[in-house]
């Protein structure tokens, strides 16, 4: 498929001909972006590495701030009302397990809401998280992927790698001593102002959508948490992951923008990006053609077409059939895979049965199951199931040789875990100052 990378917003034109800079945030343009806005102030070419510099690697606050700018041309570019866009941190919430959920205001007052886990989300591949890195030494002990399909040979059970991970739970379990944290840090941000998705166990739906995030709201998102966090990359190593509110596939352009002004300017590694799409099955097509792309996560949530139908209305639209061909035709890099989630939902999903069906979906392909047991919410109908059920669940998996990790929820406590995100101000926890 093609690359689509195209200017979201057409800066670049807009730039040449507009007289009033008024509307342009330097957060979200990339380097031909702020050259020709360079160009347009009539200054020299080298300027533009030096508001790259500026905002995406010092991640000022102000014109003023950019302190190798002369004063006169910082002075013209407030005049003209240019502005950096870095989003505000409207409030913090901080979990007992050191997870910050932070609620994040734009310039048009909308918010969304961006969490900061100090030591990985508990189970993606490449989050720094002894899951994910386990993971990751599963997928070496596999060997090369064959780059056109995503195929395992059959019954090729990878057992000291399930042997290494069958210790997963329980080490993740021990509380990290101080310091350790440093450097498996895990950043989840929203691509969109609410979601349109409308999955029944997900407290974002309730919101519907409001409306797409730029690609520099998607960016400022990090750049905020990275300051208030203080930390840097690469220097720090970051992870990030597409979970937050919203289905980024469904605001694609600025999402690809957005990945690419990360790992291009801000300095996140590709492999430590991680986008989950709840399956638009035309954008799964488009992003394995993407130069610069995050690793993909599907969330599959059920395990044949009549539940997931249920529990994701979008299953109409892109059925398990449909879901399952793009998944295998995706092209995977060397030592990568895609990721599969399933939220489980008590006595709903959860069964031995689906276990198997899960199993038979998934036969032959270089993937792992990162299974998720239902984070509860005001107005979500369901239940969390058992945690002898998950474990249930994750041995069928297993035995069937599917990497299978049963995810940590992270601070459920402020309503920060996979699937809570709802702008929840109004819950009983104090914002931290
Ligand atoms: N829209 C994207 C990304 C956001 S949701 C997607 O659907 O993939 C990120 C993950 O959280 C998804 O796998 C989703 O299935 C899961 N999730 C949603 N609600 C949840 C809940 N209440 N408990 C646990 N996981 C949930």
């Amino acid at each position: 498929m093609a690359d689509r990378c195209r200017s979201p917003d057409n800066r670049v034109l807009a730039l040449k001909v507009m007289a009033d800079l008024s509307q342009i945030s330097l957060l979200g343009l990339d380097r031909a972006e702020l050259a020709s806005l360079v160009d347009n102030l009539g200054e020299p070419a080298y300027r533009a590495r030096q508001f790259v510099e500026a905002v995406y690697r010092q991640r000022v606050e102000s014109i003023e701030e950019i302190s190798t700018l002369s004063q006169q041309l910082r002075l013209t570019l407030a005049e003209k009302g240019v502005s950096i866009g870095l989003p505000r941190i409207e409030k913090r919430f901080v979990s007992q397990d050191g997870t910050v959920r932070y609620l994040i205001a734009f310039a048009d007052g909308q918010s969304v809401e961006t969490v900061w886990m100090p030591e990985g989300d508990g189970g993606e591949a490449g989050d720094g998280s002894e899951a994910g890195e386990l993971a990751e030494r599963f997928a070496e002990s596999v060997g090369p992927s064959n780059s056109s399909a995503n195929a395992l040979p059959e019954n090729k059970a990878p057992n000291a790698a399930l042997k290494r991970c069958a210790t997963q739970n329980q080490r993740q379990d021990q509380k990290p001593k101080q310091g350790q944290n440093q450097g498996r840090s895990t950043i989840c941000i929203s691509s969109q102002v609410g979601c349109a998705v409308d999955c029944r166990f997900c407290l974002t739906a309730l919101l519907g959508v409001k409306r797409n995030l730029t690609a520099g709201e998607i960016v400022g998102q990090v750049c905020a948490v990275l300051k208030d966090q203080k930390v840097s990359p690469p220097e720090d190593r970051i992870n990030l992951v597409f979970m937050g509110m919203g289905e980024p596939f469904l605001n694609y352009d600025n999402f690809v923008k957005a990945a690419r002004l990360l790992v291009e300017e801000v300095g996140i590694a590709e492999r430590r990006m991680t986008v989950s799409t709840a399956g638009i099955v035309p954008r799964i097509y488009d992003f394995g053609g993407q130069a610069i792309r995050p690793k993909l996560a599907i969330s599959l949530n059920a395990s044949n077409d009549a539940l997931r139908t249920r529990l994701m209305p979008l299953n109409r639209k892109w059925n398990l059939e449909m879901l399952m061909a793009a998944a295998r035709a995706y092209p995977l890099r060397t030592r990568e895979w895609i990721t599969f989630e399933y939220v489980l939902l008590g006595g709903v999903n959860d069964g031995p049965e689906n276990a198997k069906e899960v199993t038979e979906l998934l036969r032959g392909m270089r993937c792992k199951v990162n299974l998720i047991a239902l984070n509860p919410g005001p107005g979500i109908e369901f239940t969390t199931p058992d945690a002898d059920r998950v474990a249930i669940f994750q041995k069928i998996l297993r035995e069937a040789g599917v990497p299978a990790f049963v995810r940590r929820p992270r601070g459920r406590d402020i309503y920060a875990a996979c699937g809570q995100l709802k702008r929840t101000v109004e819950v009983a926890t104090a914002p931290a100052p």
